[in-house]
């Protein structure tokens, strides 16, 4: 259970750094050096002003220095964070208290934060600016073929499922190719069918079907509600980056039950 609180407390921190990655990398800065600073009066950022939710309620959502508001997205995506690790750690039945750090279920862990840190990222970028940045996409490819490989060298991962996944991720992005094309871009971005990599070697076959039917049809679904609501036409962009991140997290911890329901409806 400390497990639990300890990885909640950890990802409100990374929320706060995950804002500071979005932010710098869509203004195309590094984030190696240099440090945090107001987005309005660029004054820096003490200490006291980055410790995540707290800063926040005590400033009262103003920036100490210009008193300008801060914006409610910094903490949405602390809190949000802060959850999604809180679930990872559950779902996993983190035990590095009593278990260590040494071991495969702790690598586990700290490879699941860093999917679940990609999604948020992910997540943010496509509902605000509608693109995927590519850094993130491959990034995350990479780091998940590392550990695929790393998998396998450990005999986690036997080498034909390492294949399934490369082969999974080849034909989903053959399948989003062929929407994007059909389409002319309108079904979906180009940053979708890079985006399909990264989840289909994260899902493997068959949990893909599950993760891309949550995607589909909760992206029906609300871009008919958008369309009733705002009156949007067919033309107004939705993005499906989102969709497609939360159907593959549900799928990477939920995505047996969904193919065992779904078996027995057969
Ligand atoms: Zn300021």
């Amino acid at each position: 259970m400390i497990e639990y609180i300890l990885s909640l407390i950890l990802g409100l921190f990374i929320g706060s750094f995950l804002n500071c990655v979005v932010y710098r990398v869509y203004n195309k800065k590094t984030f190696l050096k240099g440090h945090s600073f107001c987005p309005k009066c660029n004054h820096n950022l003490s200490v006291l002003d980055l410790i995540p939710i707290f800063s926040y309620l005590s400033l009262k959502g103003k920036c100490r220095y210009c008193k300008e508001p801060i914006s409610k997205q910094y903490l949405f995506v602390e809190l949000i964070t802060g959850v999604v690790f809180f679930l990872v750690a559950y779902l996993l039945n983190a035990s590095f208290l009593t278990q260590g750090f040494l071991n495969l279920e702790f690598l586990n862990l700290i490879f699941y934060f860093f999917v679940a840190s990609y999604f948020i990222m992910i997540f943010i970028f496509d509902l605000k600016w509608f693109i995927i940045p590519d850094g993130l996409t491959f990034s995350g490819i990479a780091v998940t073929l590392f550990y695929l490989i790393l998998s396998t060298f450990l005999n986690v991962l036997s080498v034909e499922e390492l294949f399934v996944r490369v082969l999974t991720a080849f034909i989903v992005f053959l399948f989003f190719f062929a929407l994007y094309f059909f389409s002319e871009g309108k079904a979906m971005g180009f940053g979708d069918v890079k985006l399909v990599v990264f989840l289909g070697l994260l899902l493997s076959f068959p949990n893909i079907l599950p993760a891309l039917f949550v995607a589909f049809f909760l992206g029906a679904v609300i871009g008919l509600i958008m369309m009733l609501f705002k009156k949007k036409g067919m033309k107004s962009e939705i993005p499906f980056g989102p969709f497609l991140v939360f159907g593959t997290f549900v799928s990477l911890f939920f995505g047996e039950y969904f193919i065992s329901w779904y078996l027995s409806l057969m």
